[in-house]
């Protein structure tokens, strides 16, 4: 099975389908935003990041690749990587790495959506902080069960502090920017798939056909 890719604006749906393909197929689910929303806010370095995330311009290249490095290290087994590339150095930088890990089963999957919807999504979704389940307060089908407590963990969800409107506007433009180079570096490298972003269900039964199309081949 290949590892993925996922290139999505926020809000796109890509932290709900992975953690869908995580569940059934067990992937490694790697979230750069995760990986510096765990950088301890107690350090210097902490809290600089939370204010770079809070105003939602990106991080150094240099730190999160740095994470990234050592995360891919870590795993073992197939994974997805959920935030990374955000721009072409980090596509070129991502490129170098995988060559280094001898990794080459690779797809990148581009997950469509307009601003409008992204902007929608972003503004009513709550996160459970433990399980990082991701919500919907006024999506019948991304619902908890029980008003703003997680179905798993039984504790109560949060909203991100980046996802408000102001926030939002900047992480999405931010996307624009620097979509183009890195989805021209994957389609000249044949590696790159679309989709649109549709319910939570129906996106992740058009990737996982992707995946089980390419498995196929
Ligand atoms: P995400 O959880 O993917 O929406 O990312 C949340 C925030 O983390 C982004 O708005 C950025 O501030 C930061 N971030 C995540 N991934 C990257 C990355 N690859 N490069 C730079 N900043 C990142």
């Amino acid at each position: 099975m290949k590892n993925i890719i996922f290139i999505a604006p926020p809000a796109a749906g890509k932290g709900t389908v992975s953690n869908l393909l995580k569940e059934k197929y067990k992937y490694n689910h790697i979230s750069t935003g995760d990986l510096l929303r765990n950088v301890n806010k107690n350090t210097d370095l902490g809290k600089r990041v939370q204010e770079i995330m809070e105003q939602g311009q990106l991080v150094s290249d240099e730190l999160v690749t740095e994470l990234l490095k050592e995360k891919l290290k870590e795993i073992d087994g197939n994974f997805i990587l959920d935030g990374y590339p955000r721009n072409i150095t980090q596509a070129n930088i991502l490129d170098e790495i995988l060559d280094e890990l001898n990794i080459n089963n690779i797809m990148a999957i581009y997950i469509n959506i307009s601003k409008e919807e992204a902007m929608k999504r972003a503004l009513s979704r709550l996160i459970c902080p433990k399980c990082k389940k991701i919500y919907n307060k006024f999506n019948d089908e991304a619902k908890p069960k029980k008003e703003n407590i997680c179905d798993n963990c039984g504790i109560e969800l949060k909203t991100r502090d980046d996802d408000n409107e102001e926030s939002f506007k900047v992480r999405f433009e931010t996307y624009i920017n620097n979509v183009k180079p890195i989805l021209d570096f994957y389609k000249s490298k044949n590696m790159l798939k679309e989709v649109s972003s549709q319910t939570s269900n129906i996106t992740f039964n058009m990737i996982e056909k992707l995946i089980n199309e390419d498995k196929n081949d």
